[in-house]
């Protein structure tokens, strides 16, 4: 499958896909609080994205699964990491920490992205996780220029939370972003050393490439493994685990990203 950039026309559609996602994380982000459910969360964000014309992009997905997932949101609780489906009884308390994951396909295409949130006061570790989480996605996001890499992405978050005491998820990646949720490249949150390498395939980034990037950062150590509604991803070792995401487009002449998922 190979990369597909996008036209000046088409990324006026995906950001405006992108703000819809944004609106409907940000309603989310509004009404977390203890005793909230992850459904009524997810009831809150699928309001915004119908009444913006568009639709749930991870509703049904991937089509023809035997386990299609069931909602518009993914709200996942502390060690959960990603994928979590929303409940009645899944009820948000003090000192959790939420992360939400959303997309909306509009006029075909699709916005992605996602961000982690402290329900009422949480401890100093949760809130450096938070932090550090985001400020690796920014890192990513300044690495994403015309005439780099996509190795150059995955490096650049790497380091900055391996340096920071943290560990990256290696199970799961960034991913390119347009008509399909998922599209050509992978972009990981890591990159191997040595042999390893050669099996891993680096892309250099051109104008109007437009994907998503998601670093998953744990406190402990990997792997994660998946519980057995065949969605919810936790770590392993019980540890708490931090996702942010956006959706962004290369721009020309090494300009920094466009971030279509920005409100
Ligand atoms: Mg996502
Ligand atoms: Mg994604």
């Amino acid at each position: 499958m190979p990369v597909i950039p996008k036209t000046a026309e088409e990324l006026v559609i995906m950001r405006e896909a992108g703000r819809i996602t944004a609106l409907a994380l940000q309603a989310a982000r509004e009404a977390i609080r203890p005793g909230v459910s992850t459904k009524e969360l997810d009831a809150i964000a699928e309001d915004v994205i119908r009444s913006h014309d568009a639709i749930p992009a991870f509703l049904g997905y991937p089509p023809g699964s035997r386990h299609p997932f069931p909602a518009t949101i993914t709200a996942s609780i502390n060690e959960e990491l990603v994928h979590g489906i929303p409940r009645e009884d899944r009820i948000l308390q003090e000192g959790d920490i939420v992360s939400i994951d959303c997309g909306a396909v509009y006029r075909g295409f699709v916005g992605d992205s996602a961000f982690t949130a402290g329900v009422g006061q949480i401890s100093e570790e949760a809130q450096r996780l938070l932090q550090i989480t985001e400020q690796a996605l920014s890192e990513g996001i300044d690495t994403a220029r015309a005439g780099k890499q996509t190795r150059d992405i995955s490096r650049a978050i790497q380091q900055y939370v391996e340096k920071h005491g943290y560990n990256v998820v290696r199970e799961y990646t960034g991913h390119g972003v347009g008509r399909a949720m998922h599209e050509e490249p992978q972009i990981p949150n890591w990159w191997p050393r040595g042999k390893l390498a050669r099996r891993f395939h680096s892309v250099p980034l051109v104008p109007g490439m437009t994907f998503a990037l998601e670093p998953m950062v744990m406190v402990g150590r990997p792997p994660t493994r998946v519980l057995p509604d065949h969605w919810t991803v936790v770590t392993r070792d019980g540890s708490l685990c931090a996702h942010f995401e956006h959706t962004i487009a290369v721009m020309a002449n090494g300009a920094p990203p466009l971030i279509l998922t920005a409100l």
